[in-house]
C-alpha cells in the first residue's frame, strides 16, 4: 500500500522494500501509486518546515546584534559584556570568543549577544536570506552624537524591520552630552521613552560596565513585547554564525539554534556542508548535552566548514544528507556554468560598447574628415588624390550601422581614399544631395525613398543588400585606380641567320628569320632571348619581306628584323618575341569579407 511508504521514499527504496516482501516469501509488487511522484530517483533539496502552529510554541531568549558608528564603542561594549558572562565559578576563566555569547539576567532570563560588531556581518547573514537577529542594539557616543554609520544602520534596522535600542555610551566622558544625543536621535525618527517615544534609549558606560544590566534588561523587556517564541520540537533548524578550523579540535561552526533543540548524534546539512554532531559547547568552552532555539552552540563534527550566514537543517539519516548534498553540489555547479555564460555575455557587451565608443571617436575625429562645413571642401580640394565620396542612408540605424562597419574596413591609400561625407537614418533629404553635389559624392539609399525630384547631376543608387552596395563600392574604387601595363604576346620567331647591310657608311645588323608562333607586329615591342635570357627589349627599325618593308609578318613566313639600337646583334639560334603591352583597369583588392 502505498500510503504506507514516505513520501521521500525514492525508487531505490521501493526496490529495497520490494527485496524484503520478496525474501519473505510475499509475491507483491511494489510499485509507487499513480499519483506518486515518485517517478525516477530524485535527489531533492530540503527547506525549513513550515511555521508551527501558535498554540506549539513556546517563549525563547532575543538575539541582539550590536552596531553602531566606527569607535562609539561597539567592540568594547561586547568586551565587557562577554566578560559578565563568563559563568560562575569559572571567574576569572578565559572566555571563548566563538561567535556569540549569552547574558544571564539576576532573573533568569536571557540574551544571546552575537559577537561581531558592524552591519556587515548582518548585512551579510541577510543576504543569504538568515536573519537571527531580533533586536539591535545601537551604540551612540554621547560626545559625538548620531554620525554617518549611525544614521546607516538606523535605515538597515528599519528595512529589515528589526527594533532598535540606543546604547547612548561614553557618559563617564565630560563632554558626553545624552540630551543632545537623544534630539540628534529624534531628528532620526527615534523618540526615546522619556520624550514620548517607544525607543529604550539606555545611557551607559561600555568602559566603566555601568548600566550594562539595564541594557539586558531593556532588550528582555522588548523581546517579550515582541512576543518572541519558538517551536522546541522536531528536526532543528538554525544559523551559522561563524566558522573556523581549529588545530587541535578541527571543524568547528557556532551556531544560533531556531528550532528544535539540538543533541549530539544530530545530522546537519548547511550549504554543501554536513555534519554529524560529535560534541556541544557554550561560549565558556563547557560541553552541552542540549543546545534550545536562542542559544549559541559550538557545534563540533562538520566534515566540511558551512559559511556564517548559512541556513542549517536536521535531516534524519546520513542518506539523506547525502542525497540533498548531491542536489545541492549539483545545482550549484549548475549555477556556476550559468554565471559564466553571463559572465561571457556581459563582457562582450562591455566589449561592444567600448568598441562603439570608439569608433564613434574615430569617425567624429576625421578618419572620415569631410563632413559639413566649407573648411572640409576647401581640404577635399586641396587634397589631389583620387576619391570616392559617399553618402549613406539607410532605413534603420542598424544597417546604417553595418554599412559604416564595413565601410571601415577600407584602408584609404595613395591610390584612392574612401571618403564618407555624411551619413544618416531616413529618407534623402534636399541637404544630403545639395551634400553630394558639393562633395561629389554618391549617395547609396539603403532601403529608402529616392526623391523623384534627385537631379541628374547626383548619383543616387537605391539598393537593399550590403554586399551589392560594396561591390557597386568596389567598382567605383576600382575605376579611380590606375591601369596595369599587361603583356600580351603575339607572336614569336626564330633567328636563322645573321647578316649585316649597308646603310650610308655603316653596316647594320639583321636577323633572318622565320616567325613561328603568331604574328610579328612592326608598331609592337619585341624581345631578344638568347639560351632562356633576355637580351634585349625595345622596338624595330625594320620588318622585311623579301626587298619589301612590311608592317606585320605571319607564322611560317621568313623575313629580316632590324632592332633600333644598332648594337644588339642576333645570332642564329636566338628567339624574337613580338608582345604588346595592354593598359588595363586594377581592380581593388579591398577585401571587406563577403
Ligand atoms: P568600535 O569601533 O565601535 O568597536 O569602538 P571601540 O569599542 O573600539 O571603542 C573606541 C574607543 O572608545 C576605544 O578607545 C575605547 O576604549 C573607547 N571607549 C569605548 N567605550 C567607552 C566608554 O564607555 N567610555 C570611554 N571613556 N571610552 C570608551
Amino acid at each position: 500500500n502505498a500510503k504506507n511508504i514516505e513520501p521521500e521514499a525514492t525508487l531505490e527504496d521501493l526496490k529495497i522494500i520490494q527485496e524484503i516482501v520478496s525474501k519473505c516469501g510475499n509475491k507483491t509488487r511494489i510499485v509507487p501509486a499513480p499519483d506518486n511522484k515518485i517517478e525516477t530517483e530524485k535527489i531533492r533539496d530540503i527547506t525549513p518546515r513550515p511555521p508551527a502552529p501558535p498554540e506549539a510554541m513556546q517563549i525563547r531568549s532575543p538575539v541582539v546584534t550590536v552596531m553602531g558608528h566606527v569607535d562609539h564603542g561597539k567592540t568594547t561594549l561586547l568586551d565587557t559584556l562577554r566578560g559578565s558572562a563568563v559563568a560562575a565559578g569559572e571567574a576569572g576563566g578565559i572566555t571563548q570568543h566563538i561567535g556569540a555569547f549569552t547574558v544571564t539576567l539576576e532573573n533568569g532570563e536571557k540574551v544571546t549577544f552575537l559577537d561581531t560588531p558592524g552591519h556587515a556581518a548582518f548585512s551579510a547573514m541577510r543576504a543569504r536570506g538568515a536573519n537571527v537577529t531580533d533586536i539591535i542594539v545601537l551604540v551612540v557616543a554621547a560626545e559625538d552624537g548620531v554620525m554617518a554609520q549611525t544614521k546607516e544602520v538606523i535605515k538597515l534596522a528599519q528595512d529589515a524591520k528589526v527594533p532598535i535600542i540606543v546604547a547612548i555610551n561614553k557618559i563617564d566622558k565630560p563632554e558626553a552630552n545624552i540630551e543632545k544625543t537623544k534630539r540628534d536621535l529624534m531628528m532620526m525618527g527615534l523618540v526615546p521613552e522619556d520624550k514620548g517615544g517607544d525607543v529604550q534609549v539606555i545611557p551607559i558606560s561600555a568602559l566603566k560596565g555601568t548600566n550594562l544590566e539595564l541594557l539586558a534588561e531593556a532588550v528582555s523587556t522588548q523581546a517579550t513585547l515582541m512576543g518572541l517564541k519558538a517551536d522546541y520540537t522536531g528536526l532543528v533548524e538554525g544559523v551559522v554564525v561563524e566558522s573556523k578550523t581549529d588545530a587541535r579540535r578541527g571543524k568547528l561552526s557556532t551556531a544560533i539554534v531556531t528550532r528544535g533543540i539540538l543533541r549530539k548524534g544530530s545530522i546537519l546539512v548547511s550549504g554543501l556542508a554536513h555534519a554529524k554532531v560529535r560534541g556541544l559547547f557554550d561560549h565558556n568552552g563547557q560541553p552541552m548535552s542540549e543546545a534550545p532555539p536562542g542559544t549559541p552552540v559550538e557545534i563540533l563534527g562538520w566534515r566540511e566548514l558551512p559559511f556564517a550566514g548559512e541556513l542549517i537543517l536536521e535531516v534524519e539519516t546520513e542518506k539523506k544528507a547525502n542525497m540533498v548534498l548531491k542536489w545541492r553540489e549539483h545545482e550549484a555547479q549548475k549555477d556556476k556554468t550559468e554565471n559564466t555564460l553571463e559572465d561571457i555575455r556581459k563582457k562582450e557587451e562591455e566589449h561592444l560598447a567600448k568598441y562603439r565608443a570608439e569608433r564613434e571617436t574615430r569617425r567624429l575625429a576625421g578618419r572620415f574628415r569631410y563632413r559639413f562645413g566649407p573648411r572640409s571642401k576647401e581640404y577635399a580640394e586641396e587634397d589631389k588624390t583620387p576619391r570616392v565620396s559617399v553618402i549613406v542612408k539607410g532605413d534603420v540605424h542598424g544597417s546604417v550601422e553595418a554599412i559604416l562597419d564595413v565601410l571601415e574596413t577600407y584602408n584609404s591609400n595613395e591610390q584612392c581614399r574612401l571618403d564618407l561625407v555624411h551619413y544618416g537614418v531616413g529618407n534623402i533629404t534636399e541637404g544630403d544631395i545639395e551634400l553630394a553635389k558639393t562633395f561629389n559624392a554618391i549617395i547609396y539609399a539603403f532601403s529608402v525613398d529616392v526623391p523623384v525630384k534627385a537631379t541628374k547631376s547626383v548619383s543616387i543608387r537605391p539598393c537593399n543588400i550590403i554586399y551589392r552596395l560594396i561591390d557597386d563600392l568596389k567598382k567605383e574604387i576600382s575605376s579611380k585606380l590606375p591601369t596595369k601595363d599587361v603583356e600580351e604576346k603575339l607572336g614569336e620567331a626564330s633567328v636563322l641567320q645573321q647578316f649585316f647591310i649597308n646603310e650610308g657608311r655603316k653596316e647594320v645588323p639583321v636577323a633572318g628569320c622565320r616567325c613561328v608562333k603568331g604574328i610579328l607586329k612592326k608598331a609592337q615591342k619585341f624581345r631578344l632571348v638568347r639560351d632562356g635570357d633576355v637580351i634585349y627589349e625595345g622596338t624595330l627599325e625594320s620588318m622585311r619581306h623579301l626587298k619589301n618593308e612590311v608592317d606585320s609578318i605571319k607564322k611560317d613566313v621568313e623575313c629580316g628584323l632590324r632592332f633600333k639600337d644598332i648594337n644588339i646583334i642576333p645570332q642564329a639560334g636566338d628567339t624574337i618575341i613580338c608582345y604588346a603591352t595592354n593598359a588595363e583597369p586594377q581592380l581593388t583588392d579591398w577585401d571587406p569579407g563577403f
